[in-house]
């Protein structure tokens, strides 16, 4: 699978990330360091990482990822499950 350097991403695909990141739809990036009881639930899982342009940052410690998988820096695609709900309930 490709992977992209967020240091050398657009800010498109920054938010990209970010979206794909909070969607709920995937597993989230995570901190490696994230069962150690500093680290919160934020942005859809424990110790979840933020995008930046300097790379995937932990909000809870200093760790920090370079890269992501190349289709996070395309637009998510719409949610089926969203799509299928607002049908049951109009
Ligand atoms: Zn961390």
């Amino acid at each position: 699978m490709s992977e992209i350097e967020l240091s050398r991403a657009t800010a498109d695909q920054i938010e990209n990330m970010n979206r794909y990141q909070t969607s709920r739809r995937f597993h989230p990036f995570t901190c490696p360091n994230r069962g150690d009881g500093e680290h919160r639930e934020f942005n859809g899982d424990k110790g979840a990482l933020v995008a930046t342009r300097r790379g995937w940052i932990c909000p809870w410690c200093d760790y920090t990822q370079s890269w992501a998988y190349g289709f996070m820096a395309s637009e998510l695609p719409p949610d089926p499950l969203a799509m299928f709900s607002r049908g049951r309930n109009p």
